[in-house]
């Protein structure tokens, strides 16, 4: 293609993405200066893409690896990422988090572990209500940091677009954190494999200890017969938010220079909450039209013919890799609503790659007013989940959590047995309760043990 036919050709790419613009948006902010918000668009679309396309390609293929059943999805991180919280510990010991459990379900599974960070960008929520009313005072809702602040006056809870551009750095600084743990060393199968012994040496995680003690013999016999490779010393690490806030994401669309086709290049991958993913919306219209792989929350009110039609709308070359599902149904509920699920898209011969979001559809609120999920509630669903694709003859391809690194009181349970007291010692999301470090590991060790079955 001559450079005059490849921009007619992008323009008129940009044009269908653009559809988007004249469909409702939900859940986006009232900005009360759109200039300011133009500007701010117009200096993020100034700026280098985050990731590059090709980086997207692959991480399609491995996810099409895991919609075989060749491959298991790592998905986790903090429920809304501060910017305050962007801190190389904090950002370490998130990425050592997954790292812990990412080889304890790749022993548990036999299979590689996609490891992708609800990381560098997540920082826009929906929200239940646009407003929030504390003793009388009635301000706009928090929709995360790169929208308004969490305190609770007036200035803070007013839109600043200029945070849409801080959002941008803040991420790009995150990502090439990421990058340096990931491929500096830092990741080393044998020193992740280390950290790990020091959680099951705890007696509370005694239950582990033989699962850690036969990754141990695994890891002395590659060690034995010489086993040196860069796939020991670094690992891949992918990052995804959800692609909620449009002014956002719109600017760092980009046309990939090797096919003229558009990547959203704020991530690897994006995905489309459950409150958003209406087939007449702006967030699917938007992300249909970019190559990334993509994924979308199914709640339990999910049907058959709304999995075909966003099938029909994200996927309609039905792609392997292109389309996570990501159910997040409520232990309650898992075991009646997502068998059925399964099977519908199973028998409409679509394959996407099913994943289970244990968190989202577990939360509660306790007595004292924390919002809080109980870990026993999370294990439940991600084993009704296992159960529900063994019954559908389909595969649990990932799971999808909301953690952190730190040492938090925000779920109730676990082996440390947090208790609804507990959680006033260390509460700190601004958003949804995280499984701490502690959960997390343990909850890879649960999977594993199911994987290994
Ligand atoms: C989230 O992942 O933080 C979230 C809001 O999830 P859902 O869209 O599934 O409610
Ligand atoms: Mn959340």
């Amino acid at each position: 293609m001559t450079s005059q036919t490849h921009d007619t050709a992008s323009a008129s790419a940009f044009a269908e993405l653009d559809a988007y613009r004249a469909l409702e948006a939900k859940q986006q902010p009232s900005w009360p200066d759109p200039a300011a918000v133009a500007a701010a668009s117009a200096e993020l679309a100034t700026q280098p893409p985050l990731v590059f396309a090709g980086e997207a390609d692959q991480l399609r293929e491995r996810l099409a690896a895991a919609a075989r059943g060749e491959a298991f999805l790592l998905q986790g991180g903090d429920c809304a990422e501060t910017f305050e919280a962007a801190t190389a510990d904090k950002i370490r010991d998130r990425v050592k988090t997954l790292l812990q459990m990412a080889v304890v379900l790749t022993y548990g599974a036999s299979m590689p572990v996609i490891k992708v960070g609800r990381m560098a960008g997540q920082f826009a929520k929906p929200r239940s209500s646009d407003t929030e009313t504390r003793e009388g005072v009635t301000l706009p809702a928090f929709r995360g940091d790169i929208v308004n602040g969490y305190d609770f006056t007036p200035e803070s809870r007013t839109a600043d677009p200029s945070r849409l551009v801080r959002g941008y750095h803040v991420s790009a600084s995150t990502l090439n954190l990421i990058r340096a743990f990931t491929q500096g060393g830092f990741a080393d199968l044998r020193q992740v494999h280390a950290w790990n012994q020091g959680f099951v040496s705890n007696p509370a995680n005694q239950r582990y200890e033989s699962l850690a003690a036969e990754i141990d013999r695994a890891l002395k016999f590659m060690d034995a017969c010489g086993v040196e490779s860069a796939a020991l010393s670094q690992t891949e690490f992918y990052v995804s938010h959800e692609a909620l806030l449009l002014d956002y994401e719109r600017p760092l669309v980009r046309v990939d220079s090797r096919t003229g086709d558009l990547y959203d290049t704020s991530a690897h991958m994006l995905w489309i909450g459950e409150r958003t993913r209406q087939l007449d919306g702006a967030h699917v219209e938007f992300l249909s039209h970019v190559r990334n792989p993509i994924a979308v929350k199914l709640g339990p009110t999910s049907t058959v013919d709304d999995a075909l039609r966003l099938i029909d709308k994200l996927d309609p070359e039905r792609e392997p890799g292109r389309l996570t599902f990501v159910t997040r149904m409520g232990a309650g509920k898992i075991r009646d609503v997502l068998p059925g699920l399964l099977e519908g898209v199973r028998d409409a011969g679509a394959t996407p790659l099913w994943v289970t979001d244990p968190m989202h559809g577990n939360g509660l609120t306790t007595a004292t007013g924390y919002k809080t999920r109980r870990f026993d509630d999370v294990m439940d669903e991600l084993l009704g989940f296992f159960e529900a694709h063994r019954e559908a003859g389909t595969i649990p391809g990932g799971i999808h959590v909301e953690l952190t690194g730190d040492d938090v009181t925000e779920c109730l349970g676990g082996s440390e047995n947090i208790d609804e007291e507990a959680l006033a010692t260390r509460y700190e999301s601004l958003c949804d309760p995280r499984l701490n470090h502690r959960q997390s590991l343990e909850l890879a060790f649960l999977v594993a043990e199911e994987l290994k079955r």
